[in-house]
Formats: structure tokens, C-alpha cells, sequence
């Protein structure tokens, strides 16, 4: 048995109007080369300008992710030539980043984990290419558009950890709103590196490294291919080779390049870019912006009472957990609360294909109704009718209930009236009771329910019909 280790570099398109070196739109369009300015073009003369919401945004991003941040930033040059970079640079951070030394801490199936941040900084996208059989097309489009690049260390140990981790991250650039962080537009791809090691080890094992993926399933593909592929080698006593593989459609690796020694870049910082000064201000205006993250909601939902599963399916939506905190506030009884959240809203929600921003139920009408189940004034199941009626038809629930004088009738001396008239019209399912078959009790709960329009309780109800029968042994 092995220790795998891994480690992932994140790319990330941050959200801006428009691209970080110049102000071509930053959107996506099917139309190619319309989004293009000469700083994207790498022509001769051009001059770049810093953009300051990718500043702010990868600023933001850092903070939430716990980083060390600095006082000025440097932008720096990433010489090198390849088609969808006509610059023949990229500009990106070595000198001063926007954060270092950071960290995210989530669940892994139940468990704590915290994976440590080696940097974050900010850079620009390159063209997107196009390959057809003899030529290959070039899409402007997405030069230039800003990147954030997070890399971690090499601290996560199964394709559990790593995937658990994107996931986090992920949600971590929707509910700070920098990213719409879409995998299958390309918008958050990541370089998986990884290593296997013996447990008496002390060094890390050779790294192999997989390139821009953009699935979080073919992260985890990858991962467990490279496992097996890189355990059958170590147990034949061969060694790992340093280099760089993609990940196939049949799941499989394949090499790319091997990695003889690091490319040297030619680093050196961007003389056409000032360092930019980020003041103590700016810092507390950016990190009063960042909300309450998914990891600590779900620890304030366990703290609740609520159950670690609907704890996490709450606080996977930025959105859907604000709107939960706020529903919060209008009733005191969290299970009803966490009930009708988790099933009757979240179930519309994908039924009508809406979000929750869209939804016309607000938190106030839901805990209306949560409070009239709550005190048994409104049956559990009459209730949920009611909710979905009104968004049908977008009334409000109170209305509805209150235009059909709906009420639960628990009152024991109205309720038997109708059961004793239930049972005496039917001697069969009163037969069948008594010779033992106690289920048919609930039948006849079905019928009182079908009597009362729905407004009977069917607790007491059921429990009267059982006493009832009981009398006729
Ligand atoms: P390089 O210089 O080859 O790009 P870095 O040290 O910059 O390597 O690390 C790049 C990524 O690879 C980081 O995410 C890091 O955590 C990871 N990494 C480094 N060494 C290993 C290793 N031996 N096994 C797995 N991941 C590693
Ligand atoms: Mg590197």
C-alpha cells in the first residue's frame, strides 16, 4: 500500500465586465473574435491597464480563503511562445500575489479536512484554440480574460479529498460572487499533480501532473487511474517518471511530455504595470463584503439540531441558505422549518427548473404556514398542498387558507361524530380489524381524511378509530 498525495493548481475566470488588461467585454458569446481589443492581440504599442474588480475580486477570494494578503501587489512576466498567446508573455504573480500561506477547511464525508494554500494570485486567460484536420482556428474571445490561479499544497490524500475540495472552493467563488465557476464552460479547470510514497517514506515520491481538467467526476477518474497505473510500476520496483498526462474519455491517462527539468520562464516583472498599493481600508471594505461561508453555516445548522445531511444541503446555496436563515426568523420550529425547506421548496425549485430568487413564496409566507402546522391548525399534508397551490397560482398561503376556511379539526367530540358514521358504513373493514389485520385501521383514516375535505387530524383521528374498535371486541 501506498500514500498518494496530491496537489492542484485551480484556475478560476474571475466575474468582471471586462478583461483584466484592457476594456474588450468579458462574456461569453458564441460569435468568435468580437470581445477583442489590441491588448489582447498582442499588438505592437499596446499598453495594459490594471482592472480593479479583478483586483478587488481575487483580493476577496484570498481573504476568503484565509490568505496573508499584501500591501502592494506586482505583476510579473511569464515569458513564452505558444499559439493562443500572442503576446509571446503571460502576465501573471511570482513577486507579490494577492495571498499566501492560506487554507479552506470542509467536510469530507463526515470529516474535518483542511487543505493548505500556497498562493492565490491573479492572471490573464490565453486564446482558445480550435483544432480541426489540417488547420486550427484561434478565438480571441477569451485572451485576456482575468484568472485567479490557486494552488495548493501538496496536502490531500484521496480523490475524496481532492474532489471534496473543488467542491468547496467552488462554492467558496459563488458565495464571495466572484466566479460563476462553470466546469463545463471552461470557467474552473485544474492541473491534478500526484505522487505516491511508502509510509516510511520521508521525501514525496515523483510527481506526475494532468493538466486542465475540467470535470470534477474526471478529477476523480484521473486520481484513481494514476493510483493504480503508478502502483503497478512501484510494486514491479520501476520508477515514476516526471511528466505531464491527459486524461482520456475512456477514463484513462496518457503521456503528454515528460518533465526533464522546470521550464525556465524568464520571469521578470511587468514593467508596464506599477505595483499596486492595496490600503488597509480598501482590505476592510473588501473583507466586510465576504459573507458567512458554507462550512461555517453548516456548523451553526448542526448546532441547531438540524441533521449534518440537511445541514449541508442548505448551505450548498449561498441563496437557498439565506433564504432558510431568513425563514428562520419568522418561526421557531426548526424541524417543520428544515421539513418544509429541504422537501416541498427545494423539490419546486427543481420541479419548476426556477432558483429560489425566482420563487414567489417568500420565507415570510412559508413560516406563516410552518406556524399553523406547528400549533396543528393546518394539517402536514393539507399544508404542503397549500404551498403548492400558491405557487401555482401566486396567491399567498394565508389567503388560500383563509378564502377556504381550511382549519384542522382535532376536537375529539367532532371527530367521533364522524368516525362512528365511517365505521358503521364499513362492516367489512371493521371484520377484517377485528380478526386481526390492524392495518386496515389506517384505511379508515383515508376515508375520515376523504369526509373532512383533509382537515381532520389524522393522528387523533386514527387513534379514536382504534379506541372505537376496540370497544366493538
Ligand atoms: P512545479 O515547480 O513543478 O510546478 P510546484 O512546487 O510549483 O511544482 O507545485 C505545483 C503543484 O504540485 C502544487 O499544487 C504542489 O502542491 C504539487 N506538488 C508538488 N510536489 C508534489 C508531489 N511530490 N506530489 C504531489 N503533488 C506535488
Ligand atoms: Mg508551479
Amino acid at each position: 500500500m501506498y500514500k498518494v498525495v496530491i496537489g492542484l493548481e485551480v484556475h478560476c475566470e474571475v466575474l468582471t465586465n471586462t478583461k483584466n488588461f484592457s476594456n474588450a467585454k468579458n462574456s461569453y458569446t458564441n460569435i468568435p473574435n468580437i470581445n477583442v481589443m489590441p491588448v489582447d492581440l498582442g499588438l505592437p504599442g499596446i499598453l495594459p491597464v490594471v482592472n480593479k474588480e479583478a483586483c478587488k475580486k481575487a483580493l476577496k477570494t484570498a481573504m476568503a480563503l484565509n490568505c496573508q494578503t499584501p500591501d502592494e501587489i506586482i505583476f510579473d512576466r511569464k515569458n513564452y511562445y505558444y499559439p493562443d498567446l500572442p503576446k509571446g508573455y503571460q502576465i501573471t504573480q511570482v513577486t507579490k500575489p494577492f495571498g499566501r500561506n492560506g487554507h479552506l477547511t470542509f467536510l469530507v464525508n463526515g470529516e474535518e479536512k483542511t487543505v493548505d494554500i500556497h498562493q492565490l494570485h491573479l492572471e490573464e486567460d490565453t486564446a482558445a484554440l480550435e483544432h480541426y484536420t489540417n488547420y486550427s482556428l484561434i478565438d480571441y474571445n477569451r485572451s485576456g480574460i482575468p484568472l485567479m490561479e490557486i494552488v495548493t499544497e501538496p496536502c490531500i490524500y484521496s480523490a475524496d479529498e481532492a474532489v471534496a475540495f473543488l467542491e468547496n472552493l467552488r462554492n467558496v467563488f459563488l458565495y464571495c460572487e466572484v466566479s460563476e465557476a462553470k466546469s463545463d464552460k471552461g470557467q474552473m479547470r485544474c492541473d491534478v499533480n500526484i505522487s505516491l510514497m511508502k509510509d516510511t517514506d520521508t521525501k514525496l515520491g515523483t510527481k506526475v501532473e494532468m493538466k486542465n481538467i475540467n470535470a470534477f467526476n474526471s478529477v476523480k477518474a484521473a486520481i484513481e487511474y494514476e493510483i493504480k497505473r503508478q502502483s503497478e510500476l512501484l510494486d514491479k520496483g520501476e520508477k515514476i517518471v516526471q511528466e505531464t498526462r491527459r486524461i482520456d474519455e475512456d477514463g484513462k491517462t496518457y503521456s503528454m511530455r515528460e518533465k526533464v527539468d522546470a521550464v525556465d520562464y524568464k520571469y521578470f516583472v511587468e514593467p508596464n504595470l506599477a505595483p499596486v498599493k492595496i490600503t488597509d481600508e480598501f482590505k476592510e471594505k473588501v473583507r466586510s463584503e465576504i459573507p458567512e461561508l458554507e462550512y461555517s453555516r453548516i456548523k451553526r445548522y448542526l448546532k441547531l439540531g438540524i441533521n449534518l445531511e440537511d445541514a449541508s444541503t442548505i448551505a450548498r446555496d449561498k441563496y437557498i441558505s439565506d433564504y432558510f436563515d431568513e425563514l428562520l426568523n419568522y418561526t421557531k420550529n426548526i424541524s417543520i422549518a428544515t421539513n418544509y425547506l429541504t422537501i416541498v421548496i427545494l423539490g419546486s425549485l427543481n420541479k419548476l427548473n426556477i432558483s429560489i430568487k425566482e420563487l414567489f413564496i417568500t420565507p415570510k409566507m412559508l413560516g406563516e404556514v410552518v406556524n399553523l402546522v406547528d400549533k396543528n391548525e393546518v394539517s402536514n399534508q393539507l399544508a404542503k398542498n397549500i404551498i403548492y397551490e400558491a405557487m401555482e397560482k401566486n396567491i399567498e398561503p394565508l389567503e388560500i387558507i383563509k378564502s377556504k376556511n381550511i382549519k384542522q379539526i382535532s376536537d375529539e367530540g367532532e371527530l367521533i361524530n364522524i368516525i362512528k358514521k365511517i365505521i358503521s358504513e364499513s362492516p367489512d373493514q371493521v371484520k377484517e380489524y377485528l380478526s386481526g389485520k390492524e392495518m386496515v385501521a389506517n384505511f379508515l383514516v383515508g376515508k375520515v381524511m376523504k369526509e373532512t375535505n383533509k382537515q381532520a387530524n389524522p393522528a387523533t383521528s386514527l387513534k379514536l378509530i382504534k379506541e372505537e374498535l376496540e370497544r366493538m371486541r
